[in-house]
């Protein structure tokens, strides 16, 4: 039997959704595989790793120190090292996030390994695992496969959905004891931008404002949206430019990728540099009042009018549904 590692992500308290995705994903690799979640922290880990198990981990191991408190690759390399070392497993998964990236090459080049970043699908041929990540800023897939040895895999959010909670679930937790040595990087302070409520990189709903919403200002209906939609919002790279939101919500090449369920483009034109990263969203809706925007082009679903207008009508119709 394999054996699979899964290093999940935690923020005040809970661990990120992306951990559940990459227990997933590590299933999909092998359904028969032992799952080894590895929690990492500086407060009581335990409760994450509970989740982590009802979530499809077999076990999991916690590893809790100061040193742990906020991410440095080099703290979190050494306590995830110490658990490959310990482990030995086949394969390693993590979710494809700021910090993930970060991480994976990093550990994957110490260990003289390969890694396979940015999966959205997971497919079985015969006995192994392929791997299908988008090319060319989501213009094409390719398909890789491991050939040998111990391979990092990280999964692209909101692409592979956890399995089903089963609070009845249990394995067991290890507490690690890692002497995590002096960190030659200090954080000092950690500034978090505009991501009060949903994580955009993570958001089943993503309302992105272009430049035709015109001001800061302009942006408050978006918000409104997204509240009851439970969604996030984003922006074209034009809106951040003009100062409208902060760059934070900048969807595109040379900003976050995201791939939701429902995306709403307000007011944004549809550039090419857009589109890489947004075009792989499950559904689009384009809001725009110009019928020969090229975000139609890709739109499943596209209004032509004044954003104003279009956007508090659309507010009071989803309240009155929920009501
Ligand atoms: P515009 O192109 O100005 O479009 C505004 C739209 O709003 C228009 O279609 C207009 O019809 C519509 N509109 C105006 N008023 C209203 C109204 N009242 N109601 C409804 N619709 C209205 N861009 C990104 O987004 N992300 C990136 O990561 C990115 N990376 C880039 C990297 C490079 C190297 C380069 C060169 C460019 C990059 N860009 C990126 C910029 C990109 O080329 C476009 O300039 C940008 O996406 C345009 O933003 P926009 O659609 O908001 O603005």
């Amino acid at each position: 039997m394999s054996k699979l590692l899964v290093i999940a992500e935690g923020r005040d308290g809970t661990l990120r959704n992306v951990s559940y995705e990459a227990v997933a994903a590590a299933k999909a690799i092998d359904n028969e595989a032992e799952i080894v979640g590895i929690v990492l922290g500086n407060e009581a880990l335990d409760e994450q790793a509970q989740e982590l198990i009802h979530y499809g981990a077999d076990r999991v191991v916690t590893i809790k120190s100061d040193k742990l408190e906020t991410y440095t690759s080099e703290g979190y390399g050494q306590a995830v090292l110490a658990v490959v070392n310990e482990e030995s497993p086949d394969g390693i998964v993590m979710g494809h996030t700021s910090i993930g990236k970060d991480l994976t090459p990093k550990l994957a080049a110490k260990l003289d390994t390969g890694l396979i970043s940015d999966v959205v699908e997971i497919e079985q041929t015969g006995d192994r695992a392929e791997f299908i990540r988008p090319i060319y800023s989501g213009k094409a897939f390719e398909k890789k496969i491991i050939t040998d040895g111990l391979g990092f895999v990280t999964i692209r959010p909101n692409n592979i959905p956890p399995l089903e909670h089963d609070a009845s679930r249990s394995g067991e937790v290890t507490a690690k004891d890692v002497e995590v040595a002096d960190i030659r990087t200090i954080v000092k302070e950690v500034v978090r931008k505009a991501s009060e409520g949903v994580d955009l990189s993570e958001a089943n709903v993503v309302i992105a404002g272009g430049r035709g919403v015109k001001s800061a200002d302009g942006f408050k209906p978006l918000y409104e949206l997204a509240d009851v939609l439970g969604g996030a919002v984003g922006a074209s790279r034009g809106a951040c430019d003009a100062d409208y939101c902060d760059y934070s919500l900048q969807i595109g090449q040379t900003g976050k990728v995201v791939t939701p369920d429902l995306y709403i483009a307000v007011g944004i034109s549809g550039a090419i540099q857009h589109l890489a990263g947004m075009s792989n969203s499950k559904v689009i809706v384009a809001i725009n009042k110009d019928p020969e925007a090229n975000i139609f082009n890709i739109a499943d679903y596209g209004i032509v009018g004044d954003l104003f207008e279009i956007i508090p009508l659309l507010i009071e119709e989803i309240k009155a549904i929920k009501a």
